[in-house]
């Protein structure tokens, strides 16, 4: 996880939230289930995505995996919206998250809360560790929030985990070539920019180059 900054809110969002809220609210109050419904599914909307994706590049806000190339990807309530409903199209609660952690988050609210990567520093809280003898990143909770998010979360489950790992063993190996192989170069400073939107796992890609990358 790393932290991300917030784009601003969506013209959409900026133009209809009091409208939309106001729903929410008269929905709660009347206790009519599919009123509220309706009301809380305007989050949805096209140009909030677009502003989520862009965002997030596409890639998981919990465990930064990439997966726009396969799913479209769950836009997630940081306060999960059935607990919540108030919060629903709010945009400071909105986040992108892969379908596996957004369903391990559930409607999970607990204390101490999750680590929020548009609002925390995801490093104090996890520490993100390769293990080079048997080629293993895992991601440890290091402060009781953050021990939270990673076990709900299944941030170490073994296929991310599996995924993870081997991603960042080929990046260690260019590493390696860094001042000698010009490819090497470019593949490795593209891992570790942070625009960059096939650059995965950057939390762990940080790490490599300071850590790899022999002194020229
Ligand atoms: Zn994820």
């Amino acid at each position: 996880m790393i932290k991300v900054n917030r784009l601003i809110k969506p013209a959409v969002l900026k133009k209809h939230e009091k409208k939309w809220l106001s729903k929410i609210q008269k929905a709660l109050s009347s206790g009519n289930k599919k009123e509220l419904e309706l009301a809380t599914d305007k989050y949805q909307h096209n140009d909030i995505k677009a502003q989520l994706l862009k965002m997030f590049l596409g890639k998981c806000a919990y465990c930064e995996s990439k997966y726009d190339h396969v799913d479209f990807g769950d836009i997630e309530h940081f306060h999960p919206k059935e607990k919540y409903p108030i919060l629903a199209i709010t945009w400071k609660n909105l986040l992108l998250a892969c379908p596996r952690c957004n369903i391990n988050k559930d409607n999970e609210f607990p204390k101490p809360k999750f680590i929020n990567p548009c609002v925390d520093n995801p490093n104090e809280h996890f520490l993100f560790e390769y293990d080079e003898y048997i080629g293993i990143a895992n991601v440890l909770g290091i402060t009781p929030r953050g021990e939270i998010t990673e076990k709900t979360l299944l941030l170490n489950r073994d296929e991310l985990r599996k995924n993870r790992s081997l991603y960042i063993k080929k990046l260690i190996a260019l590493a390696k070539y860094y001042h000698e192989d010009n490819t090497a170069k470019e593949l490795l400073d593209q891992a570790m920019d942070e625009r960059n939107a096939d650059s995965e796992y950057l939390a762990f890609a940080r790490m490599i180059k300071e850590k790899y990358v022999q002194a020229s």
